[in-house]
């Protein structure tokens, strides 16, 4: 096959629907079926990417191997398939206006007027079209963010409806994600939000293929009935989906609605078979199976939206179904802890991490929590900020040098054991421009880290400015903080560990980011292996 077939995947009624989820699900059944999948995202905001959003905007920012700062569903895409997604899988409205731009700049439309159609839609569909050309797929799954209606969404939507009249029937469809709430003083679930928002799209020139409709109580078969007779879908193309107890539980939810055949029948494809979801199966046996349960602290400052965590938090997921064990997971705000409340705060955890995070503020709180696992032998992770803080807290509690800190935070600091490098000194924009994907790094022989990665060459993913300051590294050493992983191209610290300790590392690039159902994180299953034995 070489030019792939589309499934476009709208939303409407209200946001916060998991088109991401439905997206990775139905990804997952069609992946488990045989065929090449991936899935894009559309955002509608104007924002280049997503790197240099606050995490309270919309959560976490999910690196790529190629370094793109992506939308956190396309987190979700890569746990469920376990395939990297790159640069092409995020477009934003705003990298869409910038090529556009950068076009008329450089005369590409020249004499003529530019405008929202042709020039945006165009510029929409060549990238909705790039995956799909690149041969490396049977299926592509495009979801288009925002909810039908919105006026930023509009050019999408046009452009969505070009392309599947370009490809013709049966080469790209769309499955719509719809709300049927619960009226509890009418005991009744109701239909018509979801009539509307398929109006919606029908004024734009777009008939839905599938329904797959949110709901907290079962469908019959005679509102199913109803929604197909009224948005002018099959019986079989209207799909349940019943809140769940764990994400991980939707693919099973969609195979049981036969999503996987409505959408492949829609494309005129093979729906003989059942998908090859083994793995998977086992996977949900014992995340729903646990034998025993760890309490684990992240301690972070963008605690009050647990979305911000979102790829540690589902890390620890996979990590404890692979240890048999449930994970639960407390979130604790650094601003709040001090050398006061630490014990009190901290002391019924077994295992402690400390979060990735930008600027002064809970920076103090963080060194507190370190300096608590470190003493009292918890088992302790450190990501990027978190290693970071590490670094500063044994330079300064352990090696004595008073105020050490990052440049960061502190520019006129006297110890800078954490620095900018001087290529990120020349650096004016702030978007794009920190140390972002994939780099090697080379870990020492006999290191609790080799011992937990079971190797010593791995590669991860970074997303951050400052750098361990080497000059630091002869004194650092010294006093019992192993350099443990390092780049092997530039020599820069990237693993850091205290031998004398139960199990404490620090790792400056983001092992949350690779983690998936296939593949759990060799950091996340050895700090829950060690937590369960502390
Ligand atoms: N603020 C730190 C830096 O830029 C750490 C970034 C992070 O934790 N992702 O280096």
């Amino acid at each position: 096959m070489s030019q792939a077939k589309y499934v476009f995947v709208t939303g409407g009624v209200t946001s916060s629907l998991g088109k991401g989820i439905v997206a990775a699900s139905l990804a997952k059944l069609l992946q488990a079926r045989g065929y090449r999948v991936t899935i894009q995202k559309f955002d509608p905001y104007i924002n280049v990417d997503p790197g240099t959003l606050n995490p309270y905007e919309h959560g976490e920012c999910y690196v790529t191997e190629d370094g793109a700062e992506t939308d956190l569903d396309l987190g979700h895409y890569e746990r469920f398939l376990n395939v990297p997604t790159s640069q092409a899988n995020n477009v934003t409205t705003g990298r869409v206006y910038q090529t556009v731009i950068e076009n008329e700049r450089k005369g590409v439309y020249l004499g003529k007027t530019v405008q929202v159609i042709p020039h945006i839609t165009d510029e929409i569909k060549r990238r909705m079209r790039i995956l799909g050309e690149s041969g490396d797929y049977d299926i592509v799954i495009t979801e288009i963010g925002g909810t039908v209606g919105d006026i930023e969404s509009l050019p999408y939507v046009e452009s969505m409806r070009q392309l599947i009249w370009d490809m013709g029937d049966s080469n790209a469809i769309v499955v719509h994600l719809t709300l049927i709430p619960y009226l509890n003083a009418a005991g009744e679930l109701k239909t018509k939000p979801t009539q509307h928002s398929v109006k919606s799209l029908l004024e734009l020139g777009v008939q839905p293929d599938v329904l797959v409709c949110r709901t907290e109580k079962p469908l019959n078969q005679e509102l199913r009935r109803k929604l197909a007779l009224f948005c002018n879908v099959q019986s079989n193309s209207v799909i349940e989906a019943i809140d769940l107890s764990t994400i991980y539980e939707a693919p099973m939810a969609m195979l049981k609605e036969k999503l996987d055949k409505a959408v492949l029948t829609k494309l005129k494809l093979k729906t003989t078979g059942e998908p090859d979801l083994e793995q998977w199966k086992e996977f949900l046996f014992k995340l729903e199976h646990p034998k025993q349960q760890v309490d684990i602290a992240l301690v972070g400052k963008y605690v009050e939206l647990p979305d911000a965590y979102k790829s540690i938090a589902e890390a620890f997921i996979h990590a404890g179904a692979s240890n048999e064990c449930k994970v639960k997971l407390t979130y604790v705000h650094s601003e709040l802890l001090t050398e006061d409340n630490v014990a009190n705060k901290l002391g019924s955890y077994q295992g402690i991490l400390v979060a990735p995070g930008f600027g002064n503020r809970g920076i103090e709180g963080k060194l507190t929590a370190i300096r608590y696992a470190r003493e009292n032998n918890i088992p302790f992770l450190g990501i990027c900020l978190g290693m970071q803080c590490s670094v500063i807290e044994f330079a300064r509690e352990v090696c004595h040098l008073e105020n050490a800190h990052s440049s960061e935070m502190d520019d006129n600091a006297q110890h800078k054991v954490i620095d900018l490098m001087e290529e990120q000194k020349k650096m004016s924009h702030y978007g794009g421009t920190m140390r972002l994907g994939a780099y090697d790094c080379e870990l020492k022989k006999g290191s609790l880290a080799a011992k937990v990665y079971g190797k010593t060459k791995i590669s991860e993913r970074h997303r951050h400015r400052y750098e361990f300051n080497d000059a630091y590294k002869a004194q650092i050493e010294a006093a019992g903080m192993h350099i443990t992983g390092t780049n092997p191209m530039t020599g820069l610290a990237e693993v850091v560990e205290i031998p004398d300790h139960k199990w404490f590392i620090g790792v400056q690039f983001h092992p949350e980011l690779k983690s998936t159902v296939a593949n759990p994180h060799p950091l996340f299953v050895g700090l829950v292996k060690a937590s369960m034995n502390s």
